[in-house]
């Protein structure tokens, strides 16, 4: 991917959790799966994947839970918005969501 944003932030619509994070994802894309569809509420999402110890949490962290058996959910507890996700297989990365830019950074994976 070729773009020039040094630091992401994004937060929950209340506000309450924010996160910013120093590095570049090393991936993101936009997913239509059914399950992604259903957590957001539009035809698709858009997500960006970092190593978990790249991204700051400021305030509060997102509350998460089981939305299948292998994915955990990261939601705001006050608000409701949707923010990341973990693969139980990889609890090494976290996918973030809920970024304003998140346009320019998935531009170049969408088909
Ligand atoms: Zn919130
Ligand atoms: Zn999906």
């Amino acid at each position: 991917m070729k773009h020039h944003i040094r630091r992401l932030s994004g937060s929950c619509h209340c506000g309450k959790i924010q996160y910013t994070v120093d590095n570049q994802p090393f991936d993101g894309d936009y997913c239509h799966c059914r399950d992604c569809q259903k957590i957001t509420g539009s035809p698709v999402s858009a997500w960006m994947d970092f190593k978990d110890g790249q991204v700051t949490w400021d305030n509060e962290k997102p509350k998460e839970y089981h939305s299948s058996a292998t994915i955990r959910c990261g939601f705001c507890e006050h608000c409701g918005s949707t923010l990341s996700y973990r693969h139980k297989k990889h609890p090494e990365y976290i996918t973030l969501g809920a970024c304003p830019r998140i346009g320019i950074v998935v531009k170049e994976s969408w088909i």
